[in-house]
């Protein structure tokens, strides 16, 4: 296991396989279009497994597939199949927005992958109408329902909440949590690429979530865990778990583990880095194994990255990232290239 320069393991690989999505949330894509990762720069199957199972000579037991939104990658169970044959990822996880999960989800289970997290910020269809302004709400539902049909365990429902436009289903989102049995953790929204129209008055903190939540349900109880989830989890009176992640407010970057990888080979070590080292590039140009693990290696070791903190030192001045002009003169800058 290699440690970086706050002694945080690299174990845990945000592996995004496509820059394209199908909604358009309005905080992560509100353009309609941008400037594309160009296509043949995308890492084949191939191309992708040959760096994961670098990373994971290098201690990476746990990998998300993500995206933009990766169920667009044409046969995405092929790339499950061939990353779940690797007995040293011990979590291969997908996160979706859930729209084309009811149609893949035999396959993807078939394939190996452990488990998935779907994105879900509303229960109402009017209001998804407007937040990723597409009309797939009941796709969604369809998707989470076929999660539960098929028995996969840990399901995970993942909400950004957003003052003013879904902070009034805290409730209504822990009691489907509860029917479709899926854990809930709330995002705090964040100011990364993509969230253009980012203010700080617009999120609802932690503490802000946790006080809603116990005048409705009592005591909540928060339950002690190994600290490297991002989310921080937490037990109602009844027992029905949730979580929190806030990395706005309270960034866990001294626990951060996660690296990402960009669906063209671009590796990034905070979600908030402006910087990447180019594995993709490395490998076509030929670039043998051991080229590829010293990159890696060496980059972990100098890292040094607390982004989420560093914003949260702006305070009164912290404004979005990132400008609109520069996400569409790079697309790497961007919350969707990067996996989230
Ligand atoms: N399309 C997939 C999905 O919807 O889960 C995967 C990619 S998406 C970028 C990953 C996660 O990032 C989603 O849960 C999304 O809600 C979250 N996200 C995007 N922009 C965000 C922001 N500004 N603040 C907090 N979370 C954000």
């Amino acid at each position: 296991m290699i440690g970086d320069q706050l002694g945080r393991p690299l174990r845990n690989l945000r592996l995004s396989v496509t820059d394209r999505c199908n909604l358009r949330c309005s905080y992560c894509m509100p353009e309609e279009e941008y400037g594309w990762l160009p296509r043949e720069d995308i890492l084949s199957f191939e191309e992708m497994a040959r760096l994961v199972d670098v990373f994971a000579d290098l201690g990476v037991d746990k990998v998300r597939i993500t995206g933009a939104e990766p169920l667009l990658r044409k046969d995405l169970a092929r790339l499950v199949a061939m990353l779940a044959a690797d007995s040293r990822i011990r979590d291969l996880a997908l996160t979706t927005n859930g729209v084309l999960l009811a149609e893949q989800a035999p396959a993807l289970r078939a394939a190996g992958l452990h488990r998935v997290t779907v994105s879900l910020d509303t229960l109402r269809p009017d209001r998804f109408r407007a937040l990723p302004r597409r009309d797939t709400h009941a796709r969604v539902l369809e998707g989470v329902l076929a999660v539960r049909r098929a028995g996969w365990p840990g399901l995970k429902i993942d909400t950004v909440v957003i003052r003013g436009v879904n902070d009034d289903e805290l409730v209504d989102l822990i009691e489907y949590g509860r029917r479709v049995n899926g854990e809930v953790r709330f995002i705090e929204y964040m100011d990364v690429g993509g969230a253009t129209t980012w203010s700080m008055d617009q999120v609802l903190s932690r503490s802000d979530m946790l006080d809603v939540l116990e005048r409705h349900y009592g005591r909540i109880e928060p339950i002690a865990d190994d600290g490297s989830a991002p989310a921080d989890r937490f037990r109602l009176p009844d027992g029905t778990v949730f979580g929190i992640i806030s990395s706005t407010t309270q960034p866990f970057c001294r626990a951060c583990d996660r690296s990402r990888l960009t669906a063209d080979g671009l590796w990034y070590l905070c979600l908030y880095a402006t910087q990447g080292t180019d594995l993709g590039a490395a490998l076509r140009r030929g670039a043998g194994r051991e080229e590829i693990m010293g990159l890696i290696a060496s980059s972990w070791r100098r890292r040094n990255d607390r982004g989420a903190e560093q914003r949260l030192a702006l305070s009164d001045r912290r404004r979005p990232l990132i400008q609109i002009g520069e996400l569409k003169r790079d697309p790497h800058l961007e919350m969707h290239t990067r996996g989230g």
